[in-house]
């Protein structure tokens, strides 16, 4: 089975608002490395000016992973909410933004790199951040049947049957790039998780 990274390529983050950061920082997210607390729950966000109109994006500085309503269709919605839990996006005015969603895997996969990745774990909340350079890949005792997971790039991993539902139609500002899948890791790094 091959695996592909589904990913932004929009610059653009969608900068979330500084009254809901303040709010979250140390109760749904890590006022250190800004990761999400409650890891089990769908994270509610709301953004600071206008939504950025791309199928896949992330929001910062809390780097969750957004996804616009006919991109998440297009993958299969059902399939999509057995792997990935949603979170609504507010604008500004605290209305719900009907045709976008913050998504967080029900499992996450590590993209390794070579052995100049960079590795730390947050004394904060300790979840590890890790950031592949060199060529990237997924350990194959990371995989565990399921056709979708969340990179820690807070962007997708896809099997290529969840994949190949999105091959043909051109997405804008949208990368799918095939991730090899390696028996031993090249980064000799010590991770935790597989
Ligand atoms: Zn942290």
């Amino acid at each position: 089975m091959n695996y592909f990274h589904i990913h932004t390529l929009h610059d653009g983050p969608q900068n979330v608002s500084q009254g809901w950061l303040e709010r979250a920082l140390g109760t749904e997210v890590c006022s250190k490395c800004y990761s999400t607390l409650d890891t089990a729950s769908g994270l509610d966000i709301q953004i600071a000016g206008n939504v950025e109109d791309v199928p896949l994006n992330i929001a910062m500085p809390v780097a969750v992973g957004m996804i616009r309503l006919d991109l998440l269709s297009a993958m299969d919605e059902e399939e999509f909410r057995k792997n990935f839990i949603l979170g609504s996006v507010l604008d500004s005015s605290g209305d719900v933004i009907d045709d976008f969603f913050t998504f967080r895997g029900n499992a996450q996969i590590i993209i390794r790199g070579g052995a100049d990745s960079s590795h730390r774990i947050c004394d904060s909340c300790g979840r590890q951040l890790y950031h592949p350079i060199g060529k990237r890949y997924i350990l194959e005792s990371s995989l565990d049947g399921r056709p979708l997971y969340e990179s820690q790039l807070n962007q997708i991993v896809a099997n290529e049957v969840a994949a190949n539902r999105l091959l043909g139609d051109p997405w804008d500002r949208l990368r799918i790039a095939r991730l090899a899948v390696a028996a031993k890791p090249k980064d000799k790094l010590e991770l935790v998780s597989k």
